[in-house]
């Protein structure tokens, strides 16, 4: 038997760091879940620890510390809440019934968004990735981030031409965009490829919109998720780094892929996947529809306040100030609040180029 060692580690929970001691390499993992609940309060069942593993997966409990191999002063982040917190988040809402959409968004996704170590790999790639600019931004427009595969286009049917498996209304769909905001086109591969799909389906080349650049899977960077293991994301903040004009609040970025949104939550808006081309064609309205909800929004000085899982209903108000006063905390202003004019801002009265 190998010789009785300390353990030394410090857990990050909640904002704080708590180090630990008095733990031996014979002490097992629930030994360890039992300390960090002296600590923080947080029940072991409740505790998923992160930077922890035994053969590629979370360790059981009664597997000793010695056998995990673990660094000298290791620090492991705990993720769980305590019994009262969550006792207080599981009571009914008082009075504010716009609450129960907070809870929609998981507390998961919360801590994920602010790690340290997620925002410094951000940092990272604002500072060292090379976006192309291939048409500049435009004053006072806001930002459409798009993905490609199953989004705009089925990547995986058989085809003889692009055109076949391209997203119905894609072109009406930009064009409208356009209008109201900047393009930009993030895919999970390489550049080489998005160039060619983007070419190949007259993206790149249309007349009535441009494209003002596009970001490939070097932008993304990989995320620790209890839920998903790791995953590479697309994180907005890489473009709100490089362009300091565009931030959460006049963003919307659409993908089929939720977990793409993990640091960015608010401002994705999850759209039903392109599949199976050549049976869809005929009966796919996505992108027409979502185009009048682009529309909807656009006026809006903030897009901090909507819920866009809900788009579909919003959208079918139609008018930007039933919106406005729906989704924002606050329900005064209803009529003006965001139009600074009070004019109506309907798509005919605005300028096409900007
Ligand atoms: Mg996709």
């Amino acid at each position: 038997m190998a010789a009785d060692t300390p353990v030394e580690m410090t857990v990050r929970w909640s904002g704080n760091e708590y180090k630990l001691t008095d733990l031996t390499s014979s002490n097992t993992v629930a030994d360890l879940k039992s300390k960090i609940q002296n600590l923080t309060g947080v029940l072991p069942h409740r505790q998923k620890l992160l930077g922890l593993q035994y053969n590629g997966r979370p360790p059981e409990d009664d597997i000793q510390l010695g056998t995990l191999k673990l660094k000298p002063n290791l620090k492991i982040m705990m993720m769980g809440s305590r019994e009262d917190v969550l006792a207080e988040m599981q009571e009914p809402p008082k009075n504010l019934s716009n609450l129960v959409n907070d809870f929609e968004m998981e507390d998961e996704e919360i801590s994920i968004e602010n790690r340290e170590e997620h925002l410094a790999k951000i940092e990272k790639r604002v500072r060292d990735y090379n976006v192309t600019v291939l048409n500049p931004p435009r004053d006072g427009k806001k930002l459409l981030v798009l993905d490609i595969d199953y989004t705009l286009f089925d990547h995986k049917s058989v085809a003889e031409r692009a055109e076949e498996l391209m997203r119905p209304f894609l072109h009406e769909f930009l064009t409208a965009a356009y209008e109201d905001y900047d393009i930009v086109i993030w895919s999970a591969t390489t550049m080489k490829w998005i160039e060619i799909k983007m070419k190949e389906l007259g993206v790149t080349s249309h007349v009535n919109y441009r494209i003002t650049f596009m970001l490939d899977y070097m932008a993304m960077i990989s995320v620790h998720t209890p839920k998903y293991g790791v995953v590479k994301v697309k994180p907005l903040g890489v473009i709100w780094g490089k362009f300091s004009h565009w931030s959460a609040k006049n963003t919307i970025m659409f993908d089929d892929v939720r977990r793409n949104f993990l640091m960015n939550p608010q401002s994705g808006l999850k759209i039903r996947p392109f599949k199976s081309a050549h049976v869809n064609r005929s009966t796919d309205r996505e992108l027409l529809e979502l185009s009048k909800y682009l529309k909807v929004i656009a006026p809006l000085e903030d897009f901090g306040h909507l819920k866009h899982s809900h788009w579909e209903r919003y959208k079918s108000k139609r008018k930007y100030n039933d919106i406005a006063s729906t989704s924002s905390r606050s329900s005064s202003g209803r009529e003006s609040r965001h139009s600074k004019d009070g004019n109506d801002h309907t798509p005919s009265h605005r300028n096409q180029e900007g």
